[in-house]
């Protein structure tokens, strides 16, 4: 990256998305600038999630603001550019990112850091049995914060799940499973609980 010890190579730096690790580079790289090189943040979601408050935020703990990451105060910190836009292609011969509604990007270096999307199709059962949270922007538009599932203690948790498989209730678990906090726990479809999904949880 460097030419002499004071002469970097590397002049426009341009990131892509704003994935956790390119929120440390802004950070980093506001707090120890490094003279003659600029970065270029290209990102479709301006908050960018922290996943790990995902779940809080559904369950109502925390809002949207305490669990995204504005990259808006962020990119000025770091000094950078803050582009808007869905990178849609990569030219690396003329070294520039295709953008959806702005004209090419030009760089010296690209950083690739867009997270991952979920493909159900190739896991067996991910369709009928999991829902997919990556993109977050996209599982939040969709869902939106709420109740994720509700648990009922009981006392003989074997003997439920027998009389619920009897009365034709469809299950996710037919017999008791560990779950946390050392308990035995059984989960019932969504379908079995009026859309929502319900656990059982009985103390060993
Ligand atoms: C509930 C939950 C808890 C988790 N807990 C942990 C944990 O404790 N520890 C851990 O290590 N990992 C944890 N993970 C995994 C963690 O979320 C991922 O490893 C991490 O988010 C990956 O970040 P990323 O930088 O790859 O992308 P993401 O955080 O998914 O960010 C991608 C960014 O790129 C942008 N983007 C995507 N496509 C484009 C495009 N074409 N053009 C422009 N921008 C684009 C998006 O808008 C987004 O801002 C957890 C995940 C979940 C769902």
């Amino acid at each position: 990256m460097q030419q002499g010890k004071t002469q970097p190579v590397v002049k426009n730096v341009v990131l892509v998305g704003a994935g956790h690790t390119h929120v440390s580079v802004l950070r980093a790289f506001g707090m120890k600038p490094v003279p003659d090189v600029c970065f270029t943040l290209i990102t479709r979601e301006v908050h960018t999630p922290y996943s790990g408050m995902l779940p809080g935020l559904i369950a109502g703990l925390y809002d949207f603001d305490e669990a995204h990451i504005d990259t808006g105060p962020l990119s000025r910190f770091a000094g950078a550019r803050l582009h808007h836009d869905e990178v849609v292609g990569i030219d690396p011969a003329a070294q520039r990112v295709i953008c959806r509604h702005r004209s090419p990007i030009s760089y010296d270096l690209l950083s690739l850091d867009p997270g991952s999307t979920p493909n159900t199709a190739l896991v067996a059962g991910a369709r009928e049995h999991a829902i997919p949270v990556k993109p977050i922007a996209g599982f939040l538009e969709r869902r939106g914060p709420g109740i994720h599932h509700i648990c009922f203690a009981v006392d003989d948790l074997e003997g439920m799940l027998e009389s619920l498989a009897r009365e034709g209730y469809r299950l996710i678990h037919r017999s008791p499973v560990d779950g946390a906090g050392g308990r035995k726990v059984a989960f019932l479809h969504p379908e079995a609980g009026g859309g929502v999904l319900i656990e059982l949880s009985e103390e060993k």
